[in-house]
């Protein structure tokens, strides 16, 4: 069996690469998304399982210790990680699995796993990215201060991944990935 790819998606907070990953799971059945594991507390909404596995820091540095984690990463306050025997697992299996994490995992997924494909998705402007992560209303003024220099930061680090996609428009830039993952695929099938 053809083993699948490993994909990872990252780009500031605000500039929509969660949407967009919903909609490429929604297109594709052969595409699994990695839950990742993060001690930061669920935002209203967010459900253990889908959105994250929540847990506590002794659970994660257990984990972290046990080389339970793909990657890991200390965001604001919180850890966030990739739980590394599901996503291996799926690849085996022939799925393609998508990595929702930042640029500090992305780099060490990179050196850990070659042959991945990171894809950054750019908001359309510093303009559009403020307002997104200051409309989400959900966090207090200093932590949207700091999510956006954390966006800023992240921006910069565009340049070092396989490709950028801008986000101005919701469908072209879904499909633009999707074009992407067929691509990198065929790929993988010729050289295998
Ligand atoms: P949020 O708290 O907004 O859900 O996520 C904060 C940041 O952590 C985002 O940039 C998100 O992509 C990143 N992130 C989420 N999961 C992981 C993960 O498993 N590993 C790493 N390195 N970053 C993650």
């Amino acid at each position: 069996m053809t083993r699948g790819k490993l994909f990872v998606i990252s780009g500031p907070s605000g500039a929509g690469k969660g949407t967009i990953c919903k909609r490429l799971l929604e297109k594709d059945s052969n595409i699994r998304f990695s839950v990742s594991m993060t001690t930061r507390l669920p935002r209203e909404g967010e459900v253990e399982g889908v959105d994250y596995y929540f847990v506590d820091k002794t659970e994660f540095e257990q984990l972290l210790i046990n080389g339970g984690l793909l990657e890991h990463n200390r965001y604001l306050d919180n850890f966030y990680g990739t739980p590394r025997k599901q996503v291996l697992g799926w690849i085996e299996e022939g799925y393609n699995v998508i990595l929702e994490i930042d640029y500090h995992g992305a780099f060490q997924v990179r050196d850990a796993y070659p042959d991945c494909v990171l894809i950054f998705i750019m908001p359309p402007s510093i303009e559009e990215l403020e307002a997104r992560i200051t409309g989400r209303g959900t966090e207090t003024e200093e932590v949207r201060e700091r999510r956006l220099k954390e966006a800023l930061g992240e921006i910069a680090q565009a340049e070092k991944y396989d490709y950028t996609v801008v986000n101005d428009n919701l469908d072209a830039a879904v499909d633009r990935v999707s074009q992407i993952m067929k691509e990198e695929q065929n790929v993988i099938s010729i050289n295998q």
